[in-house]
């Protein structure tokens, strides 16, 4: 930790963690037991993948700063355990890469730039060999992941991420464990899949409809839908679901959202054609 931190370019998002506490705390998060190799979104300096490396763990590393990941590769030497890739996380199949590593399982890390988090979050449910994310996140949006479907913070996240993953709070970090200091609070999640029954499955469809179904969150559900696809197709899927269309989005439980779901017409391609 005593590192010089290199300077920060805040359009990648880069707050380095500086709290060994906190930097402890993720690492036993990420490697309980089972023992599993490691893929980690922006290592940055290595906060998380020195020490990683260090416990032995098999990690291969994704940042997108030419610079730092020099850095980082230097600094970790000949270790052949562990790996830095100079890539944009946005291109990486992580299945692909566990797959061509014969990786069969594996767990995702990162204090990731917040940015990029709802790319990072809304992807996690598809990453089929993926058996555990430990993922720094801004604290509000981290405690609307956490919401439970019929609570007033409950929304697209909420939603969506516990239809497929069971989410809990490892713990809540604060600005000033990070340089430079964020204007926000932070908190660190971890997911693990969970087999729900009546989850959908067809995901993408499941999220076209909550996005429907949340774009205007003070509307009540009907007319959220009928802004989103029509009328028509919004009173069928209200009929066919038996959720009440009176209520509002929050206000419904994991269960009534899968039997919208359920509702949808097959291939999730709702009267207008938005998705
Ligand atoms: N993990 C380090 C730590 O905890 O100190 C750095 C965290 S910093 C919040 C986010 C890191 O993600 C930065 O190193 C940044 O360069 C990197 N990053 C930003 N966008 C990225 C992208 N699209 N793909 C991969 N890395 C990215």
């Amino acid at each position: 930790m005593a590192q010089r931190l290199p300077r920060a370019r805040r359009s990648l998002g880069q707050n380095f963690l500086v709290s060994p506490g906190v930097v402890e705390r993720i690492l036993d998060a990420v490697a309980a037991p089972p023992a599993l190799p490691v893929f980690e979104i922006g290592p940055g300096t290595g906060a998380l993948t020195l020490p990683l490396a260090a416990r032995g763990a098999l990690v291969a590393a994704f940042e997108i700063d030419r610079a730092l990941a020099g850095r980082l590769e230097a600094e970790l030497g000949k270790n052949p355990r562990a790996e830095v890739v100079n890539a944009d996380y946005r291109g990486i199949d992580l299945d692909a890469e566990a797959a061509a590593r014969g990786w069969t399982g594996y767990v995702l890390a990162g204090n990731i730039p917040y940015l990029l988090t709802s790319t990072i979050l809304l992807g996690l449910p598809g990453l089929a060999r993926c058996r555990r994310a430990v993922i720094m996140v801004q604290r509000e949006v981290g405690e609307r992941v956490l919401a439970p479907p019929g609570s007033r913070r409950c929304g697209i996240l909420s939603v969506y991420l516990q239809a497929y993953l069971a989410v809990s709070r490892v713990m809540n970090v604060g600005a000033g464990s990070f340089r430079p200091r964020p204007k926000v609070d932070s908190v660190v999640l971890r997911f693990e899949p969970t087999a729900r029954e009546g989850a959908p499955r067809d995901r993408g469809a499941f999220l076209a409809l909550l996005k429907g179904a949340f774009a205007q969150r003070r509307k009540k559900l009907g007319n959220a839908l009928a802004a989103a696809y029509g009328p028509e197709a919004a009173t069928a899927l209200a009929a066919g679901s038996g959720v009440d269309a009176g209520r509002r989005p929050e206000e419904l439980t994991l269960e009534e959202w899968f039997a919208l779901a359920e509702a949808a017409p097959a291939g999730g391609t709702l009267s207008d054609g938005k998705r």
